[in-house]
């Protein structure tokens, strides 16, 4: 098999750590050395080109080489609605989303932008990402087909809702548990697929459907379980309304055994103490999403108080709430969030939860999230020096630090030179995505 060295700077966290800033590893006249699918070698240029003296070379000196991105929530049918003016989240969903997810039951229009999706994220980095798609299981069938067509791996699931939503859009408690368990048989582990159980949220489901997906969660446990939770105050009240029975939010979810590892919880932006605890005791993960939560005018998270309990969070855009596909100007965003709420939010602690932080929390870090030997080569190439500007703040650093944060408050995608998948390129500036 040909060997491929890729010279570059390059770092990484080989190891799950609670000091980002201390545990990053950092060569900056290093080389990746991939053979097949995988990485074999990370370490100094100099060392590793006499060592690897048949790979052929790629010479990227002064660029940057990272893991390539997780994004840890975001949904593939609402691409088309970013960027809609003026609601909130409950008004949002049934003016803009709903109307857009309605129209994944046509498979040809799934399929177009099952691939203008996948063609986003890789625009951007991002070569893994925990998705919702639609009630349709074709359109969940279509993007698994779609990542696995170039070897992605993709955590998805097809949503569960059957009522407060079109009845266009509604299953049943069967109907999801019949096709969520198909879909976990035919996706879950095959290739680099993952499947979730993706109830919305709990206003959308009914306790019916909560106990069938209970069910299944238990009948499956290294599934994966995505939904949201505590994102808006009025949200809340109508879980308590619908819900009373339960305690709290978080309760409802727990009372139908869906808060363990693998349970990743979009927001949860207004959380009490003893929530927070439930979420560190069970191994549960938020997923942070700050350009989301500032443009629905949610709330701003309590990142300090996730830290203080303990609970995993990882970082993630919520596409189409969220502003941008780009992970790393969604940290720029979650700086600010945590600039309001006075709390130090480092870059360093940005890039851990975008990629070694987020496959720990979702368990898949001898896969992917590093550049340890042994996993999968998914990494993208940064050129901070994009343009004019960041060229002029970039022109005497070198520090990783200071060059994540230029491109999280001035870059974007244009940073973004090519993202690998798997020992391919899946991305290249100058060639567009390569399908
Ligand atoms: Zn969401």
């Amino acid at each position: 098999m040909q060997k491929q060295l890729f010279r570059a700077s390059v770092a990484h966290f080989p190891e799950a750590t609670n000091s980002p800033q201390t545990d990053i590893v950092v060569f900056h006249d290093g080389a990746l050395v991939v053979e097949g699918e995988k990485i074999i070698a990370i370490g100094d240029y100099h060392q590793l080109i006499t060592e690897h003296s048949e790979a052929s070379v790629q010479d990227h000196k002064g660029k940057w080489l990272l893991p390539g991105l997780v994004d840890s929530h975001l949904h593939y049918p609402q691409t088309e609605v970013m960027g809609r003016f003026g609601e909130q989240l409950l008004n949002w969903l049934e003016n803009y989303t709903f109307p857009a997810e309605e129209k994944f039951s046509h498979p040809p229009y799934a399929q177009s932008m099952a691939k203008l999706f996948l063609g986003e994220c890789l625009k951007n980095g991002t070569t893994t990402g925990l998705v919702f798609s639609t009630v349709h299981k074709d359109a969940t069938d279509t993007l698994f087909r779609t990542a696995s067509a170039i070897n992605m791996a993709l955590v998805a699931g097809k949503v569960c809702m059957d009522r407060n939503c079109p009845p266009a859009l509604q299953d049943t408690a069967e109907s999801a548990r019949q096709d969520s368990v198909e879909l976990i048989s035919r996706w879950h582990n095959n290739g680099r697929n993952r499947y979730a159980l993706t109830p919305r949220f709990a206003p959308t489901s009914t306790e019916a459907q909560m106990a069938a997906l209970a069910e299944v969660a238990s009948d499956h446990p290294d599934v994966f379980i995505q939904t949201h939770l505590s994102e808006n105050l009025d949200e809340i009240d109508w879980v308590l309304s619908l819900y009373p029975d339960c305690k709290g939010y978080l309760d409802v979810y727990e009372k139908y055994n869906m808060v363990r590892p693998r349970a990743v919880f979009g927001h949860c932006i207004h959380m009490r103490d003893d929530e927070w605890s439930r979420m560190a005791e069970t191994g549960a993960t938020v997923a942070f999403c700050p350009s989301s939560n500032l443009f629905l005018g949610s709330g701003l998270f309590d990142l300090d108080a996730a830290r203080h309990h303990g609970v995993k969070v990882a970082l993630a855009t919520d596409v189409g709430a969220g502003t941008s596909f780009n992970m790393l100007k969604t940290y720029g965003e979650a700086y600010k969030v945590c600039q309001l709420k006075h709390s130090p939010f480092p870059p360093l602690d940005g890039l851990y939860m975008m990629t070694q932080g987020a496959a720990v929390a979702h368990q898949l870090e001898e896969d992917i999230g590093n550049l340890n030997p042994g996993s999968y080569a998914d990494f993208v190439l940064l050129e901070p020096r994009f343009s004019d500007l960041t060229a002029l703040r970039l022109q005497n650093t070198e520090s990783l630090q200071d060059v994540l944060f230029a491109m999280s408050i001035l870059g974007d995608e244009r940073a973004v030179e090519q993202t690998w998948i798997a020992g391919r390129c899946r991305y290249h500036k100058d060639k567009g995505v390569l399908f």
